[in-house]
C-alpha cells in the first residue's frame, strides 16, 4: 500500500488557522489595531464598511515596514516579536504568533501600503485568499494602512454565518473599545459607512472612558488602585448608584491587553456586595500592572484568557482595592502582602 499522508499546502493551512483566528469582522479589527500598537503608532483610523463586511481599514503612523517584511509579515509564524522559546515568557507586545495577517489573508483581499520613516518610497503588497496578486513601490506616508475587503469571499459557509451589519459592527466597537481603553495615550477614531462614531485624542484614561461612554459616566467613577509586590493595580471603578441593568462596562487590562476574567470578576461584584440594587452591574475599568513572567498570555489564539501564577492573592489584593475604594464600608481583614 501507498503511503497516504501529505503536507497541506501553505493556503490549505493558513484557512484552517483562520478558523481560529478570524472569526468574524471584529477578530480582524482586534489583530490590526493590535499590530499598529506593537508598531508604536500614535494615531491610529479605523475605517468600517457593511459591518466590516465589506471593507475594514487601518491607517497607523507606526514604525512601518521594509519591502521585504511587507511580503514576509504575511506568512505563517512571520513575527517580529520573538525571536527564541524563552521569549513566550516575557511578553510585552500584543502579537507574538506570526498568525495573524497570514490568516487574514487566507480569507480576504489584503491591500497594504507600508513606509518606514528611513525608506523614501513605500511598499504597496496586494494578496487574495493567501495568493500574492502584487507588489510594486508606492508614495505613501510613514507607517501602515492595511485594507481587508470581502472578508470570507473564498469561504462562503463562513460568510454566510455572519451576522446583520448592525451586529457586526457592535462587536468591532466592543474590540474597538477595549483596545482605545488599553491606550488612553494613543488618539483613535473610527468611522462606519463614511460617518464618524468615535474621534478620541490622545488622553489620560479618565477623559477616555468620557469620550467612549459620554459625559456622565464621570459622576461616578472612583480611583481603584493599591500597589503590592506582586500586582499594581491601577483605574476606576463605578459608584454603586451608577450601575447599570446591562453589562457591558466591565473591562480588565493586563499590561495593556485586555482580559477576560470571570473569577476576578467575581471579586469585584463580591466587594461592592450588598450595595448594588439587584440585577444590576457596577462599571469598573481595572488595569492590572504585573511582571509578565507571572502570567501567560498563550493560552488562546485571541489571547483574552490570561493565567496568573497567583490567581487566588490576585483575587484578594483586587478585593481589597475595590472595598478600599468604595469608601471603606465595612472591616476589610488585614492581607500582608510582602509574606
Ligand atoms: P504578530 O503580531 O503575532 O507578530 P502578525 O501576523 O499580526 O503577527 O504580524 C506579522 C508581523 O508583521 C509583525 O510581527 C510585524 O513585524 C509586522 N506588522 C504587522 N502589522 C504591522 C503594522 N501595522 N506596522 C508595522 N509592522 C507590522
Ligand atoms: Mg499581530
Amino acid at each position: 500500500m501507498a503511503d497516504v499522508i501529505q503536507l497541506l499546502p501553505d493556503s490549505i493551512a493558513n484557512q484552517i488557522a483562520a478558523g481560529e483566528v478570524v472569526q468574524r469582522p471584529a477578530s480582524v479589527v482586534k489583530e490590526l489595531l493590535e499590530n499598529s500598537i506593537d508598531a508604536g503608532a500614535r494615531n491610529i483610523n479605523l475605517i468600517v464598511r457593511e459591518g466590516g463586511k465589506g471593507l475594514i481599514q487601518v491607517i497607523d503612523d507606526g514604525v512601518g515596514m521594509s519591502e521585504t517584511d511587507a511580503r514576509l509579515c504575511f506568512e505563517r509564524h512571520a513575527t517580529s516579536k520573538i525571536r527564541e522559546a524563552a521569549d513566550l515568557f516575557n511578553i510585552r507586545t500584543m502579537g507574538f504568533r506570526g498568525e495573524a495577517l497570514a490568516s487574514i489573508a487566507a480569507v480576504a483581499e489584503v491591500e497594504l501600503r507600508t513606509r518606514r520613516a528611513v525608506d523614501e518610497v513605500g511598499t504597496e503588497v496586494n494578496i487574495s485568499a493567501s495568493e500574492l496578486v502584487n507588489q510594486q513601490p508606492v508614495a505613501c506616508s510613514i507607517g501602515t494602512q492595511i485594507a481587508v475587503k470581502n472578508l470570507f469571499f473564498n469561504v462562503p459557509a463562513r460568510r454566510k454565518f455572519l451576522k446583520s451589519d448592525s451586529v457586526e459592527l457592535k462587536h468591532i466597537i466592543t474590540e474597538f473599545q477595549r483596545v482605545a481603553l488599553a491606550y488612553p495615550e494613543v488618539a483613535f477614531s473610527l468611522s462606519h459607512n463614511g460617518s464618524e462614531l468615535y474621534r478620541l485624542p490622545a488622553s489620560g484614561l479618565k477623559q477616555r472612558i468620557i469620550g467612549l461612554f459620554g459625559k456622565t459616566i464621570n459622576q461616578h467613577l472612583v480611583d481603584c488602585s493599591t500597589q503590592t509586590s506582586i500586582v499594581n493595580i491601577g483605574g476606576y471603578i463605578g459608584k454603586p448608584e451608577g450601575a447599570k441593568k446591562t453589562a457591558g462596562e466591565q473591562f480588565f487590562f493586563v499590561n495593556g491587553r485586555f482580559m477576560k476574567n470571570p473569577f476576578l470578576h467575581k471579586a469585584v461584584l463580591n466587594a461592592y456586595n450588598r450595595l448594588l440594587p439587584p440585577d444590576t452591574y457596577p462599571s469598573y475599568f481595572i488595569y492590572f500592572d504585573i511582571d509578565p513572567q507571572s502570567i501567560d498570555v498563550n493560552i488562546h489564539p485571541t489571547k483574552t484568557e490570561i493565567k496568573f501564577e497567583d490567581e487566588r492573592m490576585i483575587w484578594q489584593i483586587l478585593h481589597a482595592a475595590v472595598r478600599e475604594s468604595l469608601g471603606k464600608f465595612s472591616v476589610v481583614p488585614p492581607i500582608d502582602f510582602d509574606s
